[in-house]
């Protein structure tokens, strides 16, 4: 029998999750008019949409966003994508690289179904801490996913702002996930994502240098420009979306 501060707990995250299974369609209402005078990309550039959790009735929405921008361009690997920024592989017009923030359990259930259906690859962002716990994707099932073919980076332990934390503290959160993960999916992780991803506020200069001491080749923020070749895989571009957002909000954020 749970006790009654369990059950309040529980009820609390309930409400809290209705209430934010609300708002990303009045968010995407509001947001769209600044996307009236925007038109999704035409040229050559490399876009890195991202998104976090996709409840249920979000999947055909997802799906339309996808199905969207590979009428604009190439949908590509992170591999791909970093081949593209090296110079190794020509960029004709936009180039898509997506990929998804945290450890939630519907990555498992929604997302991935979704991307196997339309043959579109993508990376996955591991906040190590999430792993295991209610509502989020347990090891079995991201080592299932990477079996499937799909790519994990680390998205930090405990989803800290690494800019909050002392030198210490930042190592543990981009090499303490590195190695979890790979211990868990017995393959490198050479990529992260920081949370909240804006650099000077949420990380700086030290966190993109512990980076790359520990063996990273890339490191995601979250401003919104396209990033073209020659540009470094230590400052790549990543736009938030939310599924629910009707396609004038997608053109707030990846548009030419
Ligand atoms: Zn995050």
């Amino acid at each position: 029998m749970p006790s009654p501060t369990l059950i309040r707990k529980r009820l609390n995250e309930l409400e809290l999750r209705s209430r934010l299974r609300a708002r990303p369609r009045v968010q995407g209402r509001v947001l769209a008019p600044a996307g009236a005078f925007r038109r999704l990309p035409r040229a050559a550039g490399l876009y890195f949409p991202f998104y976090h959790d996709v409840l249920p009735e979000y999947a055909t929405d997802l799906r339309r966003h996808l199905l969207t921008f590979r009428r604009h361009g190439e949908l590509v690997s992170w591999d791909e994508a970093l081949g593209i920024l090296a110079g190794r592989r020509p960029m004709h017009g936009p180039v898509f690289c997506l990929s998804f923030d945290d450890g939630h359990a519907t990555w498992r259930d929604v997302v991935t179904p979704v991307l196997h259906e339309i043959g579109v690859p993508a990376m996955f962002f591991v906040t190590t801490d999430l792993i295991g716990r209610p509502g989020n994707l347990t090891w079995s099932d991201c080592r299932a996913m990477a079996a499937a073919g799909f790519d994990f980076g680390s998205h930090t332990v405990t989803h800290q702002r690494l800019a909050d934390q002392d030198d210490r503290a930042a190592a543990h959160e981009l090499i303490d996930s590195k190695h979890e993960i790979e211990d868990e999916l017995g393959s490198e992780i050479r990529d992260f994502a920081a949370p909240y991803g804006h650099p000077a506020v949420d990380y700086g200069r030290r966190d993109v240098e512990i980076a790359r001491g520990a063996g990273y080749r890339s490191f995601a923020s979250t401003l919104r420009p396209a990033i073209h070749a020659g540009d470094s895989p230590l400052a790549i571009n990543r736009q938030g979306l939310h599924p629910a957002w009707p396609l004038w909000a997608v053109r707030t954020r990846i548009h030419d």
